[in-house]
């Protein structure tokens, strides 16, 4: 086994405790306390570490990245075991496919895109995990054509509760391969590798931005929600309610990030959005030189960690009003440290899903967050993310459980059906509850 810590020495500055919050993204840490924390590097550091646990009785909790805004790694009375020295990266070129261990961050890509042409089509955020990223469906770059990322997983390998390591596919434990593609945090088991089907990389990224002031949402919301579902295919897009950077001026901001192989193929792409884009915006760029690393450094940039994070998250109903529901929550925003953001999924939302874990989509994914510094301000934005949710409720048709606080409020993040056969697999795999789920089970099973 690579390193083992023992809760022995909470101090600030013991090893136990780096290992405890090493790589946690929000700096509103929960106050819980594996009893031992492993620093895996292979498969069969992970089998040791389920067996520790079994010896000692305790749970099992994993972090790959540790990006989970609510911390779900840390539990007490449990042994935590840290993926982030698991490191394993094999790709078949002929079969464009690749084998990722659990531990691996986002950023692969960018050595996928370099090496090999190819790309996994992982988080926007460098630092999201692997493992976090691709069980709680994946909302990958261009989603809305590309679909969900766990849509490319081919299989996987997991230790099981019970320390065995096996294979999931189609054909060898599918429960377990079904249940890995959406299950995010109650998922029953670890899993080491995923086995992806990659995508042809894009040559070149260009990017066109309109920064409006918040008097023109209506306007322009309206014109970014018709022009979406039709939009080039590879073109993602993003509107987010928030204030300029460096000013507490809120303005809404409209955002495309085109995936081509050449230029004049990316200026043609995003021609039809600037020739029919609503005057009046405070700031614009069309058809910008862009690159996946800039795309990356953007995102660490808008949305930094080691600070104090809420978020919450829908997925509104198709036929929803979306301009008219967020007008109200758009133009209160509270303060700079208030965002919200509208990632629309037309027209992947209007397929059918795979059979799998993951079961709810809708054309309009929207999510808020609030970022701050003061532990004195944690009821002030926990109630505004609150009172946003509620005002979406009863549009709402589910949620994204990568961006759910599961102890907030109550959350639907897969259908009915499938709610009901994960919790059959989880009976199966998991029968003595060894692996941590971010909310009790009991309370979440009593609704089946
Ligand atoms: C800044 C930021 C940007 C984000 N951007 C995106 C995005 O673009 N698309 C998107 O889909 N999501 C995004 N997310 C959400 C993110 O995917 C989820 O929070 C996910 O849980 C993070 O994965 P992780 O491995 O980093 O998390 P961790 O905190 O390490 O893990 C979270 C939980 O997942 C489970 N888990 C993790 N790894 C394993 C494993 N190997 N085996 C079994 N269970 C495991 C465990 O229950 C664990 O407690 C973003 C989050 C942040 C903070």
């Amino acid at each position: 086994m690579d390193i083992l810590w023992l809760r022995h020495d909470t101090s600030s500055n013991s090893s136990y405790e780096d290992a405890r919050l090493a790589r946690l993204f929000n700096a509103n840490r929960p106050d819980r306390h594996p009893t031992a924390i492993v620093c895996a590097s292979t498969q069969s550091d992970i089998i040791k570490a389920v067996q520790l646990a079994k010896i000692f009785n305790l749970q099992i909790n994993v972090r790959s990245g540790g990006h989970s805004y609510q911390g779900w790694s840390l539990s007490d009375n449990s042994v935590l075991i840290d993926l982030a020295n698991y490191r394993e990266l094999e790709v078949d070129v002929s079969q464009k496919e690749t084998w990722v261990s659990s531990g691996m961050r986002s950023d692969v890509d960018l050595e996928l895109m370099r090496d090999y042409g190819l790309m996994l089509g992982a988080g926007h955020h460098p630092g999201v995990g692997i493992g976090g990223f691709l069980l709680q469906g994946g909302l990958s770059w261009n989603s809305r054509n590309w679909g969900w990322a766990c849509e490319r997983v081919k299989a996987l390998e997991v230790v099981t509760a019970s320390g065995d390591l096996v294979n999931c596919s189609r054909v060898e434990n599918s429960d377990l391969f079904w249940a890995a593609r959406g299950a995010g945090p109650y998922f029953p088991g670890v899993v080491t590798r995923f086995l992806i089907q990659l995508l042809p990389a894009p040559k070149i990224f260009r990017s066109s931005g309109y920064i409006f002031p918040v008097s023109k949402y209506q306007e322009a919301f309206s014109w970014i929600i018709q022009i979406t579902p039709t939009f080039d295919s590879d073109t993602e897009m993003t509107a987010v309610c928030r204030s300029l950077d460096g000013t507490d001026e809120i303005c809404f901001m409209i955002f495309f990030v085109t995936m081509k192989g050449e230029h004049e193929e990316a200026r043609k792409a995003l021609l039809p959005a600037h020739e029919t884009r609503p005057k009046g915006a405070i700031q614009e760029w069309f058809c910008q030189e862009d690159g996946l690393g800039q795309e990356y450094a953007n995102q660490v940039k808008a949305y930094p960690g080691n600070r104090r994070w809420f978020a919450d998250n829908a997925f509104l109903k198709n036929d929803a009003d979306v301009t008219a529901i967020l007008k109200d929550v758009c133009m209160t925003l509270p303060d700079q440290n208030c965002i919200v953001l509208w990632y629309p999924l037309a027209p992947h939302s209007r397929r059918t899903l795979p059979d799998m874990a993951f079961s709810l989509q809708s054309d309009h994914y929207v999510a808020t967050y609030t970022i701050y510094d003061s532990e004195g301000d944690d009821d002030k934005y926990h109630s505004w993310i609150q009172a946003t949710a509620e005002k979406l409720s009863s549009f709402r048709i589910g949620s994204f459980s990568g961006e759910a606080d599961f102890k907030a409020r109550e959350f639907k993040c897969w259908g009915d059906a499938q709610w009901k056969k994960l919790a059959q697999i989880r009976k199966k795999w998991d029968p003595d509850g060894r692996i941590c789920y971010p909310f009790k089970l009991e309370a979440l099973d009593k609704e089946e």
